[in-house]
């Protein structure tokens, strides 16, 4: 599994779609770039949630707000003060580690060990195999269990009593050790703020620090009251917007599933106090929804409550994807209360109230929040779609992209090079290119040519012949089945075109 991942890193910069940063100065950590491929695929998962939260919900508009704000917004969100991880340093290799994520690796260990006893069952009884059976009676998985169980409940009590040394206690009696020295001498556990900070102004009118936004959430809130009056929003009504996010992560890990600069998507749902919970859950519904429409399969996510709860929330829960690496969050989803707007009110002096024409009576208003990185949500969909693909005489590797997240969605390719083929495919991409994205290529065997499709995931390749001058017909193959078959050109429109959108 870890295998396929380092695959899948190599073929996102061998086929352009991700590149470290600043590559030719020997990278910035944590910090990566999307090439030709990977923009177009990034815009389309843009596009996908956008329109799913904005255009389908009468209810829910969006919202652009800058990176910059003023920085009394970070001391009332709680980010100066709470916005921290726990850290460790390994005195050994002098390599930097988040206490958390430790502990979490090793709760995975446990689980990976029950879920490997079951899958030898599995493999050993077929179809007669009750799993739930055996994760209730097998006793090498109960042992498991009960491990995991215990390191769940103290590690959950420590994050919530914020202990940071019942949290090194608890590495140096689950004897984890540095992945890169394999030493257990580990320093204490401190705090750790993630925010960047620069400045502003210059020095000489008195520059002030202010801070590069954590999260997108903070520009919803501060704008609550203009978009409420402007676009005369009736609760309960959203705000949803897209943009980047910065935050000093300790640990850069596993390509862009943790990076230092970063996107989110994030709505802000604003409703009555008291039927938060409620809005919440349906929120969860619409949420898991959305990811599963992808068709990657309903058993590659699951909900995971957490262990803590944000010193905002209420409720929160996130959104897990199998990846190569396991179970891990791709989205989350927050009953944030009415802590961020009543802070604001207070820090601002400026009231941020709602009237309800049917209470007839003024409130702040409470905020389940959907919040997903771009990024992540990019590397789950490339890590879904990787396929390497034994076939009769040789093999390919094929993205199975949904087709209206493919970057390229047509590629147009002349047999050869001569007899008119190349105008004739140049025709082709002028009468459809304004529909959807397509690409020309000439280079190489046409076998050549459908694998370089496959591997950025185009879903549809037509070859133009010489029987196409006379007939005005190509050839489409398919991605997936890689099915061939002649159809008119004027019909390409249809075809595809109802294919490649939500
Ligand atoms: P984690 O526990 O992985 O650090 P988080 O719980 O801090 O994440 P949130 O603050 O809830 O994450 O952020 C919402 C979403 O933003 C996450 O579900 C994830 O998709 C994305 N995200 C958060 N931090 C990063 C990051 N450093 N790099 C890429 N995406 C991120």
């Amino acid at each position: 599994q870890e295998d396929i991942f380092k695959k899948l890193v190599a073929h996102c910069k061998e086929y352009g779609f991700v590149f470290q940063s600043s590559e030719i100065y020997d990278g910035l950590g944590a910090v990566y770039d999307y090439g030709q491929m990977g923009v177009e695929l990034k815009n389309n998962i843009k596009k996908y949630w956008w329109d799913s939260m904005v255009l389908l919900h009468e209810n829910v508009v969006g919202l652009d707000s800058a990176i910059f704000m003023h920085p009394t917004i970070w001391k009332a969100s709680g980010h100066v003060d709470a916005f921290n991880d726990p850290l460790i340093d390994n005195k050994d290799s002098k390599k930097r580690y988040r206490a958390d994520v430790l502990i979490e690796d090793q709760l995975g260990k446990f689980e990976e060990k029950m879920n490997k006893e079951v899958a030898k069952a599995k493999k050993r009884f077929g179809d007669a195999f009750d799993e739930q059976q055996f994760r209730e009676t097998n006793p090498r998985v109960l042992a498991n269990k009960q491990k995991y169980d215990e390191l769940h409940a103290r590690f959950a009590k420590a994050l919530n009593d914020s202990n940071l040394e019942e949290l090194k206690q608890i590495i140096i009696d689950q004897e984890i050790v540095c992945p890169i020295s394999g030493s257990r001498n580990w320093t204490d556990v401190r705090q750790f703020n993630l925010m960047f900070s620069t400045e502003m102004g210059s020095t000489a009118d008195g520059a002030s620090k202010i801070f590069l936004r954590p999260e997108t959430a903070q520009g919803i809130f501060v704008n609550y009251l203009n978009v409420q009056k402007t676009g005369r929003m009736k609760i309960p009504f959203g705000i949803a917007q897209i943009g980047k996010a910065f935050r000093n992560e300790i640990v850069a890990r596993q390509f862009i599933f943790r990076m230092r600069e970063f996107e989110q998507m994030e709505m802000q749902f604003f409703v009555r106090p008291g039927t938060e919970l409620d809005w919440f859950n349906k929120w969860k519904d619409t949420r898991i929804a959305w990811h599963r429409a992808l068709g990657f399969g309903d058993e590659n996510y699951r909900f995971h409550e957490h262990e803590k709860l944000a010193h905002y929330a209420n409720a929160a829960v996130d959104v897990e994807y199998k990846f190569p690496f396991g179970f891990k969050e791709v989205e989350g989803i927050h009953s944030r209360t009415d802590f961020d707007l009543s802070q604001h009110e207070e820090y601002s002096g400026k009231k941020i109230r709602y009237f309800d024409p049917e209470l007839n009576e003024s409130y702040v208003p409470y905020v389940v929040e959907t919040s997903i990185g771009v990024d992540r949500m990019f590397l789950q969909v490339v890590a879904a779609s990787y396929c390497e693909e034994q076939l009769e005489k040789d093999s390919r590797v094929v993205l199975k992209l949904p087709a209206p997240l493919a970057p390229i969605k047509l590629a147009v390719l002349p047999l050869v090079k001569k007899d008119g083929l190349p105008e004739k495919a140049r025709e082709i991409i002028d009468s459809l290119k304004f529909d959807f994205n397509c690409q020309y290529d000439e280079k190489d065997s046409i076998g050549k040519r459908y694998r370089r499709q496959d591997a950025i995931g185009t879903p549809f390749c037509v070859t133009v012949d010489h029987q196409s001058a006379e007939d005005n017909t190509v050839t489409i193959r398919y991605r997936d089945t890689m099915k061939q078959e002649r159809v008119a050109i004027s019909d390409l429109g249809n075809i595809i075109g109802g294919q490649v959108n939500f």
